[in-house]
């Protein structure tokens, strides 16, 4: 068969360790016998990310803008340990917050479902999407411990001079406070992105946050949504038959669980940060996580949500046989694929994209897995395979439904 012709290039973003390997391999295997893959290529390895100051991060960000679609390989977050692992000239900034802050994105996270692994919430027959507004509150915050006896204010000063001021609370001893923000315009984002990425799954959308106790602030969440929702969005929805609904937090808790999954949850920073790892736990395994960024603009970078499985890497370097999970790495290059045929109109490449994640998600059925998912899965006898003869299980899977 004739190899997928493509038009416009995908901005292709290799990354570190075991997931670096899992690149090459899923590339070699399952991508180029049938794509006539048209990629610009930016290595954000770290030993690259530190020959060229980090500036191949920002050059494939701008990239991303440029083209629109990207896929990323997981990556490194320089610790002290990786100081002098990679003999690092500065400890670079995480390269994920690097391209958020350009794109000013919104990470989605979705768990990709099979048969054989069920989540512990037997209910959640479709996945959940989890959106984490990634900008403020807690995560910029001010603290101060209060030492002792005195009055906390709230002081906002305009560039004018004039002075808005509110008691905080009159202490009479030792206390704590806490000083959080966030802007307009970042809310603003975060919600077009949401509306934007509703749309384009055709799924529902929640939003939740506390504003019958946060008068103000969550208050200020909720109508920024309300009015961006119908002035720009409301029509679209309605032709989709799609929703926009707004709770409160709790009662968005109580009706997750009870739901059967298939819509996007709209969260805060912080009940993004813990509701997405209950999320994910509930549904098996980080392994099997996709993440996308979107921007408000409408420009996707996707990628696995697991980082560079570190620890069979080391075993790989030591000649040992490993069994690491490719699945949301490739789900990771058949999201930005379809996204780039549906954007240039190349059919074949969206049937490509949907046929490999078909044959992923059979090779799993068919009890033909790695060792994690082993573990959790309820298949009888399942047979377990090191990482490259996965992906060959795989590819003759999807050779066989192509
Ligand atoms: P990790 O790479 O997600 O791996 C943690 C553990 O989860 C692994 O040791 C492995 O457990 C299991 N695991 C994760 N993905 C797996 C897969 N595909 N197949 C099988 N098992 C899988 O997290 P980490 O070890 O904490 O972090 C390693 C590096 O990744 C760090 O340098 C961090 O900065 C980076 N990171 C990058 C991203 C990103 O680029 N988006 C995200 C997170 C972390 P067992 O060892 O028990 O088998
Ligand atoms: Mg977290």
């Amino acid at each position: 068969m004739a190899k997928i012709q493509m038009t416009t290039p995908l901005v292709e973003m290799d990354g570190d360790e075991m997931t670096r390997i899992l690149w090459q391999m899923i590339k070699d295997e399952l991508i180029l016998p049938y794509v006539d893959l048209k990629s610009e290529y930016y290595d954000l390895g770290l030993k690259n990310r530190n020959e060229t100051d980090d500036q191949v991060t920002v050059d494939s960000a701008n990239a991303t803008l440029k083209y629109g679609v990207a896929v990323k390989c997981a990556t490194i977050t320089p610790n002290q340990a990786r100081m002098s692992e990679y003999d690092l000239k500065e400890m670079w900034k995480s390269p994920n917050g690097t391209i958020r802050a350009i794109l000013d994105g919104t990470v989605f996270r979705a768990p990709i479902l099979v048969k054989g692994i069920v989540p512990y919430v037997n209910n959640w027959t479709k996945p959940i999407t989890i959106a984490r507004h990634a900008y403020g509150d807690v995560y910029k915050n001010v603290e101060i411990k209060v030492p002792g006896k005195g009055k906390a204010e709230l002081v906002f000063t305009a560039e004018d001079g004039t002075e808005i001021r509110e008691t905080i609370h009159n202490f009479d001893g030792e206390g704590i406070i806490q000083g959080i923000h966030n802007t307009k315009k970042s809310i603003s984002s975060f919600a077009r992105a949401c509306f934007n990425y509703a749309i384009d799954t055709k799924q529902d959308l929640w939003f939740s946050s506390k504003d019958t106790i946060s008068k103000k602030y969550d208050h200020t969440f909720k109508d920024i949504f309300q009015e961006i929702f119908e002035a720009e969005f409301k029509e679209k929805f309605d032709e989709l038959g799609i929703e926009y609904f707004y709770t409160l937090i709790d009662d968005a808790v109580a009706r997750v669980i009870r739901s059967n999954g298939g819509f996007i949850w709209a969260c805060k920073n912080y009940d993004g940060d813990v509701m997405s790892d209950m999320v994910a736990t509930a549904y098996g395994d980080l392994s099997m996580m996709t993440s996308v960024l979107v921007s408000p603009s409408g420009v996707y970078e996707y990628e696995a949500a697991h980082g560079t499985v570190q620890r069979h890497y080391y075993k790989h370097l030591k000649g040992e046989e490993t069994s690491t999970n490719s699945i949301a790495t490739i789900f990771a290059w058949t999201g930005a694929l379809r996204k780039r045929g549906e954007l240039d109109g190349i059919n074949d490449l969206v049937r490509f994209a949907d046929t490999l994640e078909k044959a992923c998600i059979k090779t799993v059925e068919d009890g033909k897995m790695t060792k994690s998912l082993s573990l959790i899965s309820t298949c009888e006898n399942p047979v377990i395979l090191n990482s490259m003869d996965f992906i060959k299980a795989i590819r003759s899977t999807f050779d066989e439904l192509y």
